[in-house]
């Protein structure tokens, strides 16, 4: 080790005496010695690391020392687990918790979670009651199925499927469905997993109903289609239509399953995205199951749905998998109330997802200039304009949707755009935000209007006015 390491090394003052510093001290008074002895062991051990790895060069310095711990302290008092703001324009953002609840939904979910309930009571005959019957007659009304089941979350829903209708046999999928989903999530894996084999047929970019024609035999035991919900192959490209392999399946006495990703109760051509089939169009299409998730465009809980034929749903009801992979209270009560909120026909008003969705240019451009006010940038070293800026949807969903927002631009003086974007990462209630044309993007979309003020202070602070 080369001498300078070596002194830096030296230079770290041992615990004990670090115990004496002021600040400590008073934070030994609030929390424990424990608690503070425990977080200047940590900081001093990320110290040596940093040194040894050559990537500490400063001279010990207390006050700085000082700060590590506090912020360490700071952090395990918060609670690992945060809110944060989202400043990032996608709606469904996977790393930020997808749906967000309204604050009328999350009241209820609240209340069941600190009260009893009958999640497995049936009220009327006093008797042992099905937690799934909760959301059961709610999602054949909204879809036309004639029975419906929840799970974990869409890669459940699919396991299950599965394990239940395919194990041990094949199931013939186009070689252009076989997805990764994000977080790992591959299709070949999963059908693998469930004990089932793939009949990959077609090519990446082409797939034709002979394809899967050819691939049935004695072993099959399902036709599926995987929705290829974060990425499109664009130019030469054909998918058999699901009306198509549903009859084809039909024809041959299989069932035809569609894993569509992210299930829609209502038509996306509204506001001017793609039009996508809903849940209910897929099922009148033919298909036998249709799974999807409930934290994406749905705008509910996390939480996978089985929808479909009542026969093979019976088959999923009593295979040992179900135990594994089943909702709880919470879950049930977040899904009860969205798919209220759609069969009485509020889900715009009382989704936030489809409110996020549904924000006109014109509010969004509103609430921009509403911040801007909120900002007083006129003592503010930064530049600071308003931008016009492409949304997206998210949650892998409608990866080529375009939703014409406005978005805050943020030119620090002095700073990089990376560095302000860590400061807002770091605040005590995070902001996210993207870097984008050398500025910090402070997107509108995501942004609530109740959280305007916030974000504003954090921006202030970051900018250290
Ligand atoms: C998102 C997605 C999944 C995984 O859903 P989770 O609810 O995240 O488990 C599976 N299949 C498709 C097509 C998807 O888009």
């Amino acid at each position: 080790m080369d001498k300078g390491r070596q002194q830096l090394l030296r230079q770290l003052p041992d615990v004990d005496h670090l115990l004496q510093r002021p600040v400590l001290l008073a934070w030994q008074d609030r929390k424990s010695r424990q608690a503070v002895r425990d977080a200047v062991r940590a900081i001093l051990d990320e110290r040596r690391q940093s040194i040894l790895a050559g990537k500490w060069d400063q001279p010990f310095s207390g006050d700085e020392f000082d700060q590590a711990v506090v912020q360490r302290l700071q952090m395990a008092e918060r609670g690992h687990l945060r809110r944060v703001i989202n400043a990032t324009g996608t709606i469904l953002h996977t790393n930020l918790g997808r749906a967000v609840f309204s604050s009328a939904l999350a009241r209820h979910i609240g209340e069941l979670a600190c009260h009893y309930s009958n999640l497995e009571y049936d009220l009327v005959s006093g008797k042992r009651g099905s937690r799934y019957d909760h959301v059961r007659e709610l999602l054949c009304a909204l879809t036309g199925a004639e029975d419906a089941m929840v799970v974990n979350n869409n890669a459940a829903a699919v396991l299950l499927t599965l394990s239940s209708l395919v194990s041990g046999r094949e199931v013939v999928i186009s070689r252009g469905e076989l997805v990764e989903i994000g977080g790992s999530f591959r299709i070949p894996d999963v059908i693998e997993q469930s004990g089932g084999r793939i009949c990959e047929v077609g090519t990446t970019n082409k797939t034709h109903l002979a394809d899967y024609q050819r691939a049935i035999g004695e072993n099959t035991a399902a036709l599926m289609k995987v929705h290829t919900s974060n990425y499109r192959i664009i130019g030469f490209t054909e998918s058999v239509p699901a009306p198509n392999l549903a009859s084809l399946a039909h024809d041959h006495g299989l069932p035809c399953i569609n894993d569509v990703g992210s299930g829609l109760f209502v038509d996306l051509a509204e506001w001017g995205l793609p039009h996508e089939p809903t849940v209910r169009e897929v099922l009148e299409a033919g298909c036998d199951i249709v799974t999807f998730s409930a934290d994406k465009l749905l705008g509910g809980p996390q939480a996978g749905i089985i929808v479909g034929k009542a026969a093979y749903l019976e088959a999923m009801k009593h295979h040992p998998l179900l135990r594994a992979l089943r909702v709880d209270k919470m879950t049930l009560a977040g899904l009860e109330g969205t798919l209220r909120a759609y069969r009485d026909g509020t889900a715009v008003c009382q989704i936030p997802t489809l409110r996020c969705l549904a924000l006109t240019k014109n509010e969004l451009r509103e609430r921009a200039e509403r911040l801007l006010q909120l900002l007083h940038i006129d003592d503010l070293p930064a530049c600071i304009s308003l931008r016009q800026i492409d949304d997206c949807v998210g949650g892998g969903a409608c990866p080529d949707a375009v939703l014409p927002g406005w978005s805050l631009a943020i030119e620090a003086d002095g700073m990089t755009p990376e560095a302000l974007e860590r400061r807002l990462r770091r605040a005590d209630l995070p902001v996210v935000a993207r870097v984008q044309y050398h500025a910090v993007i402070l997107s509108l979309r995501t942004l609530g209007e109740e959280e305007l003020p916030d974000v504003a202070c954090a921006v202030r602070k970051a900018l250290g006015g």
